[in-house]
């Protein structure tokens, strides 16, 4: 005897490409896929592209490389056999039409031929009616007017409330008379459908089990949820994540900085650091802040999400993104760092000239002061070229005529130096300092600011080492000048 297949879980992301990939769709994306991956569930991906005006293939792009490098992987698409989905709306209509049609021929919607001004009036009408008209478009009893185009209405069923068990938000419910009859297909020539429509007869023929979205979304749910009851569909469950707001605790917008996710992989943020960022957005699992992916597979429950919305906080992305930083191989984050020379100033080549071993080891000394990788590339910077300026304040503190004095005497011993180690030329300095009586930083701080032109590097000895005794002895002999 075969036991049923256990209900799996089927969840969906169905971003509209009309923009770049914003960090709270990214999160709705990966609330959605722990939930699959968690539970061994499906994954799908749908484009919901039917504002052909507002959308573009840039913006569907976008989207297939943010989540690609997140790798936030789905299932299931209209190519199996290929390279898998996405699904896409406007590759879908037919299906929108044949639900419109049924409607139609089982008296759930009727044709509507209002003009978008006649709806206006009777908007404005209404308002001091009393009492309110429950319908605005006369189209349901009184039948379209020949020879105007025809949109396809939706019959708003009567009935006192509509509501559901939200996973996040709770017991919802809003009054069925506050619900008109509402536009499911346009007149358009495509036939367009409308937002709720569409999604609703996907969502059913894609058998999604939860839907997981923004919380901006509630005020659609009413409506969608009686288009699935008259198109004879089972209502799946509902999860509305509160949205993502800025410090001033509105919605986060381009005003509060970044918030496209290509932003945040330009500035060499991790994916991993951005997960583990973005599932804390409102999700939380004690007090535990650093989670792997697998962790979060296994620890992620849609009921553990809260009501109340998340705060973007860069200092905690940034202080994720460092430890990530630090926790990721060195060879790894040399290969990381490949795409970021160029925006740091540096020549990619002079990157490639030099050995495995030596970016590794240059590396191994960036990785405990870098936030991301961006940052990182930017302060090796002064390993491959003689740094382009030099901080001035650091020049007038460090660069005195009695540094400089110094600077001539440590150039001399480091050129006779039988020993190039990090250990031996610290030795040497010190021994120096001690003959004359001074501290060892009144040599060290002189050594930095003249090989990377600030104070701030990492210990300056290994960096000696790094750089080589040619190098070393060049570039100080620019700052000591002739003689
Ligand atoms: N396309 C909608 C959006 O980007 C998705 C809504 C939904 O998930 O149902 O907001």
């Amino acid at each position: 005897m075969t036991s049923p297949e256990p209900e799996t879980v089927r969840v969906r992301f169905a971003p509209s490409p009309t923009g770049f990939l914003h960090v709270g769709g990214v999160r709705t994306a990966l609330y959605n896929w722990l939930v699959a991956r968690g539970q061994k569930g499906t994954m799908i991906l749908r484009i919901e592209d039917t504002d052909v005006e507002r959308s573009t293939e840039e913006a569907v792009t976008a989207i297939l490389d943010g989540l690609r490098w997140l790798k936030l992987d789905w299932d299931e698409g209209p190519d199996v056999g290929g390279p898998v989905g996405p699904y896409r709306q406007l590759e879908r209509y037919t299906l929108y039409r044949d639900a419109a049609q049924r409607l139609l021929r089982e008296g759930k919607a009727y044709p509507c031929t209002c003009l978008p001004e006649e709806l206006a009036a009777r908007r404005e009408a209404a308002r001091s009616a009393k009492p309110a008209p429950q319908h605005l478009c006369p189209c349901r009893t009184a039948g379209p007017t020949p020879g105007r185009r025809q949109a396809i209405r939706f019959s708003a069923t009567a009935r006192a409330r509509v509501g559901w068990d939200d996973l996040v938000q709770g017991r919802i419910e809003v009054a069925a008379d506050e619900i008109d009859d509402f536009i499911i297909l346009r007149s358009d020539d495509r036939e367009t459908p409308v937002y709720n429509f569409a999604a609703v007869v996907d969502d059913a023929l894609m058998g999604i089990t939860h839907v997981v979205r923004g919380a901006d979304h509630i005020p659609n749910t009413p409506k969608q949820i009686l288009l699935y009851e008259a198109l004879g569909y089972p209502v799946p469950a509902f999860a509305h994540i509160p949205l993502v707001l800025g410090p001033d605790r509105e919605k986060l917008s381009k005003r509060h900085g970044d918030v496209a996710l290509q932003a945040y992989r330009d500035q060499g943020y991790l994916p991993e650091a951005m997960i583990n960022y973005l599932v804390r957005l409102g999700w939380a699992h004690g007090d535990q802040e650093v989670f792997t992916r697998e962790e979060l597979i296994k620890a992620f429950q849609l009921e553990r999400v809260g009501a109340s919305p998340g705060i973007f906080d860069r200092a905690k992305l940034d202080w994720l993104n460092a430890l990530h930083i630090r926790q990721t191989p060195l060879d790894v984050l040399a290969d990381l760092l490949a795409p970021f020379w160029g925006a740091a100033g540096v020549d990619p080549r002079t990157v490639e000239a030099r050995s495995r071993t030596w970016l590794v080891q240059a590396v191994a000394l960036f990785v405990e002061r870098s936030k991301t990788l961006l940052e990182m590339a930017r302060s090796m910077a002064f390993l491959f070229a003689p740094p382009a300026a030099r901080d001035p304040k650091a020049e007038a503190k460090f660069l005195t005529p009695d540094h400089l004095a110094l600077l001539a005497e440590t150039r001399q011993a480091l050129a006779q130096a039988p020993d190039f180690s990090a250990e031996a030329l610290e030795d040497l300095v010190r021994r120096l300092a001690e003959a004359r009586g001074r501290k060892l930083v009144d040599y060290a701080q002189p050594i930095r600011v003249a090989l990377t032109g600030t104070t701030v590097s990492p210990p300056i000895f290994p960096v000696l080492a790094l750089l080589g005794r040619e190098v070393v002895l060049n570039r100080l002999a620019r700052i000591l000048g002739p003689g």
